[in-house]
């Protein structure tokens, strides 16, 4: 066995094998992937081996689609059939809210490229004939569904590896990962020792155990999953001799069923609700190409509306049931990427969907390696969206939740309510008691809005319980003052000798004067966004960054990566140490005013100034700045005077109109200004001056800033397209985001996010559209759910376009 290598792959499942042949491909010829036993011995081989490019996340449809057409790829470099059987399928809907999510997966399609079209029951009942119309109200037809052979693929994979390079080294256990002074790893086996540059961890059932050999706890977690096989069916062979295809692909959401021919017969897989963990604390090293028990009645009621839905199942015998294990992350996608404060050790493990996904995921992780960068947006699937908080019992909670929900809708407004509440803020049951309805965001608990006795959430598409008090919400903070939590921001300090001139090359705007704050775009080496945050300099204290909290993890991740080794700058994330609040209205003034015995007027603490201010007993950093648009405040403070703070600005606040907001109010307001936010408008696919964040890039400042080159190319060249606030008048449905803005009768952009503005009474929608047509009037629409709605460019904010509220 060789004994240095540029990349080890941990795994020879079909994850590994797709990383090792992206690694080839893109020309390491340096890349090893070592394997415990024979290829496939994981979740691989008793796979099902169903493939389909729709998914709910346009990011990761995008990598279904990707996947399956790789499939001719490596079959035709490793000579290797996949098996690959491209039916087409159906998805079926039994609700009119199933049916809605249909339409709007036809949606997203339209600009991802996905070829797929709303159908009746009656045309689904031809093209599947094993359906029964009657139990369904429409349903979607797809054109790239289909099936392979789940070994054929993974050694297609390994083979096209090897014959571009790649060395793969069967029954070679990796025991112990060692990382030396020089970052490089020591990778300890069973047949000796590699030295290598990067590791990736593609252990699939084993990646906990992988993970432990690096002091990580990985959050996957394995769940039984069990499909059937009939014997031949008369229904089935009708089927093949009449249309001379296979039967096609079916997937029935409310039955939480899938379907496909298996030779004379047909295969019945389900995502059971009573879904069932393996192995919850630790895999067996001992575990191969084993099966498990089948335990047939936690199936059973699936199982019931299967043969109900497809009546010829009825009469069909059951040739054998297959129960086997695979994982999944608490949110059901993969965990893919470099792991903070391990360089050189990367994760490819928690796919689900290796047959869907797996091709995706190897040429993300390979270019990643390769390039420093995946060359795609790949935040649904990076592992840094779980931080520390992700703990195994939150996994297991959320794991199981997850499995038994996998065919369910989830509704945008809907919360899910498996591992919470783990993080809460000290004013948590103070916020509970006065009616907040909480979502969770990075495992901590946020206000979404407010909800009267007696009032909560109704899931829907549409408008819904909460709209007359969000807008209520959100006329106080218009016409009097608002008080909102914001715990949830991201808080980082940076101090040292060498802050200043760290930060100068880290973010694009030039660095605030002491006691003033900026917005603060950071870019990547392609000069596309990688973060956008606040930068406040607190003069002796150093400087202080508010971040988005999704992100968390993800930008520790970068800025540790880029912090000088000469021990220069001290970067340190506040995390739950620094809470906030914040103030908004036309009387925030007056209310701060009151709780602090500081100067606070206008000429004293102007926009965008910070300082630390007494606050009642207390004191508090005190920004002025709003995302309401809106004259208002940040007040950020340790935690334990956080109850002060909030009971302090309560009591004086009472007679000024003071309400408490949630975040779907701050969503409203926010709108109204046309104000992106990170994970929506701004993603690292989209550069600055795209993302209308060009004011904030200081293209000549001395600092040769990350990015600084490719953002002056896309200054010079213009970029592809621009964000844009639209109008659109619809009635009761508002756009939740990735749906297609239409330009006359050709897709020309995608909605990011939206809602409804209620300040000024409208439907808005912000997105992307192409470059050319961006200040076009038109004639623009948005569909939504399937129907177009007319939609207008909103060339300035809705409110407030000259800035006076938030300056005066
Ligand atoms: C019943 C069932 C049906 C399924 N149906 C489908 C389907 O229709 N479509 C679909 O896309 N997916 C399906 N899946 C899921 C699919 O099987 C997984 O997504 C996929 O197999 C994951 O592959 P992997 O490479 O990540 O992991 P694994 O297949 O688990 O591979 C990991 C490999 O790593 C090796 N390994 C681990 N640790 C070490 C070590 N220390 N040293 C050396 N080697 C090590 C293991 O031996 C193993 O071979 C199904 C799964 C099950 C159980």
């Amino acid at each position: 066995m060789q004994t240095h290598a540029q990349v080890v792959v941990i795994g020879g499942g079909v994850v590994g094998c797709s990383v090792l042949y992206h690694l080839a491909k893109f020309g390491c010829k340096d890349a090893v992937l070592l394997e415990r036993d024979e290829l496939t011995s994981g979740s691989t081989w008793h796979a099902a081996g169903g493939m389909h490019t729709i998914n709910g996340d346009p990011n990761v449809a995008k990598l279904q689609k990707y996947t399956i057409e790789l499939y001719r790829e490596i079959e035709e470099i490793s000579e290797q059939p996949t098996g690959l059987h491209l039916t087409g399928g159906v998805m079926l809907a039994a609700t009119e809210a199933r049916f809605e999510w249909l339409k709007s997966l036809v949606a997203k399609g339209r600009y991802l490229g996905i070829e797929s079209r709303i159908i009746t029951p009656e045309r689904a009942h031809e093209l599947m004939p094993l359906l029964d119309p009657a139990c369904f109200v429409g349903a979607l037809e797809t054109v790239v569904d289909g099936h392979l052979d789940p070994s054929g693929t993974t050694h297609a994979y390994a083979k096209a590896a090897r014959k571009l390079g790649a060395t793969i080294e069967r029954h070679t256990k990796v025991e112990e990962l060692v990382q030396c002074a020089d970052r490089s790893w020591r990778v300890i086996t069973s047949k000796g020792e590699i030295r290598a540059e990067h590791v990736v961890n593609a252990g699939g059932l084993w990646a906990r155990e992988v993970g432990h050999m690096v002091g990580r706890e990985h959050p996957v977690l394995a769940m039984e999953h069990m499909y059937l096989i009939t014997e031949d069916m008369p229904e089935v062979a009708a089927i093949n001799a009449s249309t001379g295809r296979e039967v096609i692909h079916a997937i029935d959401f409310d039955g939480e069923l899938y379907l496909r021919q298996e030779r004379g017969g047909m295969l019945m897989g389900t995502y059971e609700r009573a879904g069932k963990p393996w192995s919850e604390d630790s895999t067996p090293w001992t575990f191969g190409h084993e099966l498990l028990s089948p335990d047939i009645d936690r199936i059973v009621p699936s199982l019931e509306v299967g043969f109900r839905h497809f009546p010829a199942f009825q009469k069909a015998g059951i040739r054998k049931i297959v129960n086997g294990p695979f994982t999944f992350a608490p949110d059901g996608n993969p965990l893919v990427g470099p792991v903070r404060g391990l360089p050189g050790y990367w994760c490819a493990c928690g796919v689900m969907a290796g047959f869907s996904q797996g091709g995706g995921v190897g040429l993300a992780l390979a270019q990643w390696i390769l390039n420093g960068d995946p060359g795609f947006d790949v935040w649904a699937m990076d592992v840094a969206r779980f931080g520390d908080w992700a703990s195994k019992a939150y996994t297991n909670a959320k794991v199981r939740e997850n499995y038994s929900r996998r065919f369910s809708i989830r509704f945008p407004n809907e919360e899910l309510a498996a591992g919470r509440p783990l993080r809460t803020s000290p004013i948590y049951d103070r916020l509970k008691a006065a009616g907040a309805q909480f979502g969770a965001a990075a495992g901590l608990e946020v206000p979404l809005w407010f909800a009267p006795d007696g009032v909560t959430d109704s899931f829907s598409w549409h408008r819904s319980t909460d709209f007359a008090t969000v807008g209520a919400e959100v006329s106080a903070v218009r016409n009097h003052v608002g008080l909102m939590e914001t715990t949830s921001f991201a808080k980082y300090t940076v101090n040292g000798s060498g802050a200043a001139s760290w930060l100068d090359r880290m973010l694009t705007c030039r660095l605030p004067a002491p006691g003033r704050m900026v917005l603060a775009p950071m870019l990547k080496e392609d000069g596309r966004l990688i973060g956008d945050f606040s930068l406040a300099n607190l003069g002796t204290q150093g400087y202080l960054i508010i971040g988005s909290g999704v992100a968390e993890e993800y930008h520790l991740r970068w800025f540790q990566q880029h912090l000088p080794s000469d021990g220069s700058v001290s970067f340190t994330s506040l995390a739950g140490g620094m809470v906030g609040l914040a103030i908004a209205g036309p009387r925030a003034r007056d209310l701060l005013a009151r709780v602090t015995r500081a100067d606070v007027s206008n000429a004293a603490l102007r926009f965008m100034d910070i300082r630390q201010l007494p606050i009642g007993l207390a004191s508090a950093l005190v920004g002025r700045v709003s995302y309401t648009g809106d004259l208002g405040y940040e007040l950020w403070c340790e935690a334990g005077v956080q109850l002060h703070i909030y009971e302090t600005l309560w009591e004086a606040g009472r007679d000024l109109g003071l309400r408490l907001f949630g975040s779907r109010a701050l969503n409203s307001l926010r709108l109204e200004k046309s104000y992106g936010s990170w994970a929506r408008e701004y993603r690292p696919i989209y550069g600055p001056l795209e993302a209308g964040l060009e004011r904030f890039v200081a293209y000549d400042k001395a600092a040769a800033f990350v990015g600084k080159e490719a953002a002056c190319r896309e200054r010079d060249a213009g970029g592809l397209r621009r964000l844009r606030t639209f109008i659109v008048d619809t009635d009761r449905t508002d756009v939740i985001g990735d749906e297609p803005i239409w330009f006359g009768e050709q897709v020309r952009g995608w909605v990011t996010s939206g809602g409804y503005a209620h300040g000024s009474g409208l439907s808005v929608a912000m997105g992307y559209v192409e470059r050319e047509i961006a200040d076009s009037e038109g004639p623009w629409s948005i569909e939504i759910l399937g129907r177009r709605f007319p939609a207008r460019l909103q060339r300035v904010p809705l409110f407030d376009a000259e800035g006076r509220r938030q300056r005066g």
